[in-house]
């Protein structure tokens, strides 16, 4: 036992060693991940209010070559960490890049938003903005659909080089999202100053939609919120037909989740969706 405090001993707990290993061998193998082929991006799609498919988001997916997959919710905050997150982050966009240059080559996906997650200590780096700036210019592509979703996280950074940074990006020509609303460091002082296309209600709060009469309450001022601002507003979690109701009826205008579908691997969304 190791000493932690003058009337407090911390006894080493096993199972924190067993997580501690685990997490140090991730970190490693994350470093290879990417030469390994073992990251890959699965897209789960978003639907209008007349329920017309209008965008997907791109999610990074780690198939392990011997812990089979690890979920994101495990292997990204190790990649921020370690700094990893940046050339994970470049990775990403540079597939989904790739991915609108291809839709937009007179496919039925043509007019596709596609949005991809960035951490908000990918924005930290000096380098950002210059390296989708460089993404960009090597697809051909219009980027008004490219979407970058940033969660709330970015109202506890350094507010003034961010928003620097999000209005640069944006006159990249791109949409910015803010991603999780309502379960962070949002501030109604800062949010009129950054230039969000788009709000997404967080899952948890759709969630308890049905079964809780404050918590409707709540998502109905969000949306209301977020369309005044003149935001585009996305429910996401969606799981069920109520849900789906309640949420048209307070004026989302796009809707994601399971009810609809899950996230799929490329082809298997080409597959399902091109035709209809
Ligand atoms: P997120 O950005 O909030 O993404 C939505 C998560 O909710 C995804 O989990 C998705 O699979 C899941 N989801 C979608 N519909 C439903 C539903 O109806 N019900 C429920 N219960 N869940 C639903 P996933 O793919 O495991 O990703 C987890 C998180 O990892 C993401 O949350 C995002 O924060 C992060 N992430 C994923 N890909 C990337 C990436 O490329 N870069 C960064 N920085 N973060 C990423
Ligand atoms: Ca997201
Ligand atoms: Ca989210
Ligand atoms: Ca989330």
């Amino acid at each position: 036992a190791k000493e932690a405090g003058r009337n407090q001993t911390v006894r080493f707990d096993p199972s924190m060693r067993v997580e501690l290993e685990r997490a140090v061998q991730l970190e490693n193998d994350l470093r290879r991940a990417i030469e390994n082929e073992e990251l890959y991006v699965e897209l789960q799609p978003q639907f209008d209010r007349g329920l017309k498919l209008v965008g997907a988001e791109c999610l990074l997916r780690w198939r392990h070559a011997k812990l089979g997959n690890i979920s994101p919710y495990e292997f990204i905050p190790l990649a921020e960490k370690s700094q990893l997150i940046d050339s994970l982050g470049d990775w990403v966009l540079e597939q989904a890049c790739k991915l609108l240059e291809d839709w937009q080559k007179g496919t039925a996906f043509a007019r596709l938003y596609l949005s991809v997650n960035v951490s908000v200590k990918q924005l930290d780096s000096p380098h950002y903005v210059g390296n989708v700036a460089k993404a960009l210019s090597q697809h051909t592509l219009d980027p008004q659909y490219l979407q970058l979703e940033l969660t709330e996280n970015v109202f506890a950074t350094d507010m003034p080089a961010t928003v620097a940074r999000m209005h640069e990006l944006r006159s990249l020509g791109l949409r910015l999202s803010l991603d999780d609303f309502g379960t962070g460091f949002s501030s109604l002082t800062y949010i009129k100053h950054l230039p969000f296309d788009e709000l997404k209600v967080d899952r948890s709060f759709v969630h308890d939609l049905e079964n809780d009469e404050m918590n409707r309450r709540m998502v109905n001022f969000m949306v209301q919120l977020g369309r005044e601002l003149g935001m585009c507003v996305v429910a996401e979690g969606v799981e069920t037909p109520r849900q789906r109701e309640l949420l048209l009826e307070m004026g989302c205008d796009a809707l994601q989740g399971y009810l609809m579908d899950k996230p799929m691997a490329i082809e298997a969304f080409t597959a399902k969706y091109q035709l209809g």
